[in-house]
């Protein structure tokens, strides 16, 4: 069973390798060898397919925590960037991969930094904690998953449609299952509240 806890310890780690690896890459001007050790460590928190035997099906990662490999504009580029902001940890059943920790956070953009824009489910996988899922967040119902008291029906430029206030964007596939535990951490822009205060 995937905790809260160790998933926000984990994944808090996760982002601020991302953090350091992307400032490296920026005052560097390329990615070079710099980053090496800590892209590891980013690299590792990802379930790789034949790291999975499961039944759930695995599709490549649409989205991933990584550096850009040349920055043309070095002084723009330092000041838009941000660390990535947690706003809130959930625990689901999903039982096909036994039971996921969703966490929610932003763009690693300063101007960014109070709006949810990723989800990511963390699961154990041989004992070790990864992200078996990533989604984007719905802006259209804002995670939501409702518009005019309707099921929000919105699909993005990708073509990847809304379901229940999530974009998914690779990984594993399973139904999520029951919500069985809720904690807030940052606080998000107003707009976000049916997603914070669930
Ligand atoms: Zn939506």
């Amino acid at each position: 069973m995937m905790d809260l806890s160790t998933a926000v310890e984990r994944l808090g780690a996760a982002l601020t390798a991302e953090y350091e690896l992307t400032l490296k890459t920026i005052e560097a001007g390329h990615s070079g060898d710099l980053g090496a050790p800590i892209q590891a460590r980013i690299d590792d928190l990802f379930l790789t397919e034949d790291g999975w035997d499961g039944d759930a099906p695995f599709s490549a990662f649409q989205t991933s925590l990584r550096p850009p490999t040349t920055v043309a504009f070095q002084a723009k580029a330092l000041k838009k960037l941000g660390q990535r902001t947690l706003f809130k940890a959930e625990r689901y059943a999903a039982e096909d991969v036994g039971g996921i920790a969703r966490l929610y956070v932003s763009e690693p953009k300063k101007n960014q930094a109070a709006t949810p824009f990723f989800a990511l489910d963390l699961a154990l996988v041989g004992g070790d904690p990864k992200i078996v899922a990533t989604h984007e967040l719905c802006g259209a119902c804002r995670g939501s998953g409702l518009r005019d008291g309707a099921a929000c029906d919105a699909v993005d430029f990708g073509g990847f449609p809304c379901v229940k206030g999530l974009k998914f964007k690779g990984g594993l596939s399973f139904d999520a299952g029951e919500r069985l535990e809720s904690a807030r951490h940052a606080e998000a822009a107003p707009g976000w509240e049916a997603l914070m205060e669930r």
